[in-house]
């Protein structure tokens, strides 16, 4: 061992990286997520959507609401099963509140490959993110989606600019669809530059509705931009376009 090895190991033991999986201390060889977490994790990307019938990381089908509401492409990595406590979903919830670097570079990795392979030349867009209540801000002490986004908009050498606040005075969580979209509204930043002409990825972490997505969307449009592409962590919705339950690996859809 050299000295260099020494003081790492020392960094590492102190710093004391846990999985975000099961809370268990990470081997020196493991990043984020154990060997078993990172199993489970790989089993819930498995799952595909059933209208593309690709793997959910490279389909860009939106859901009914967004595809009339302004968003007609949305590039996820994953599948969010809500009240479970699966390491694909603690690594969002990790993400919103330990500010953990490992947690953020590995979601900034998924989201790269995934847009990656949707959009074609990333860097001509202009990266932005639905922008987070302050309650939330206050709540955490960050914006997770704005690092996400301004990370992502780096590795693409693509340019971040965030032209919107949120005003939402209500928690979004009880809120039917079409009461989100008006509750979930966001305001355009005084001075705020015109988009005129601009292709924007939008970036959201989960998206349960697209209510959140779609009002940013639409002010978006206000400002000019000529298309939208959203691109989250995970959806969390089912319906008639990726209606596959828990279980199912692949359920062809019907028309
Ligand atoms: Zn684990
Ligand atoms: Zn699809």
């Amino acid at each position: 061992m050299t000295f260099k090895d020494i003081k790492e190991s020392i960094f590492f033991y102190l710093s004391v990286p846990k999985c975000v999986g099961c809370g268990e201390r990470l081997l020196r060889r493991e990043n984020v997520l154990c060997e078993v977490c990172l199993e489970e994790y790989k089993n819930v990307k498995k799952r595909n959507c059933s209208i593309c019938t690709r793997s959910l990381d490279r389909c860009t089908c939106p859901n009914k609401y967004l595809d009339t509401h302004y968003v007609h492409k949305l590039i996820k990595v994953y599948r969010y099963f809500p009240d479970d406590a699966l390491p694909s979903n603690k690594l969002i919830y990790s993400l919103k509140r330990d500010n953990r670097k490992d947690v953020l570079d590995m979601l900034v990795e998924e989201m790269y490959c995934a847009i990656s392979a949707s959009v074609k030349n990333p860097s001509e867009y202009l990266f932005t993110n639905v922008p987070r209540s302050r309650k939330s801000v206050v709540k955490y002490g960050i914006d997770h989606a704005a690092l996400l986004s301004k990370s992502l908009a780096k590795r693409f050498s693509a340019e971040y600019y965030q032209p919107l606040i949120s005003k939402s005075k209500q928690q979004q969580k009880k809120t039917s669809g079409e009461e989100r979209l008006k509750n979930a509204s966001f305001d355009i930043k005084r001075g705020a530059k015109d988009l005129s002409g601009k292709k924007v990825i939008l970036i959201d972490d989960v998206v349960t509705t697209g209510a959140s997505l779609a009002a940013s969307a639409m002010q978006l449009k206000a400002l000019g931009a000529k298309q939208i592409i959203g691109a989250a962590i995970a959806i969390a919705y089912k319906d008639r376009y990726v209606p596959f339950a828990k279980g199912d690996r692949f359920l062809p859809y019907k028309k």
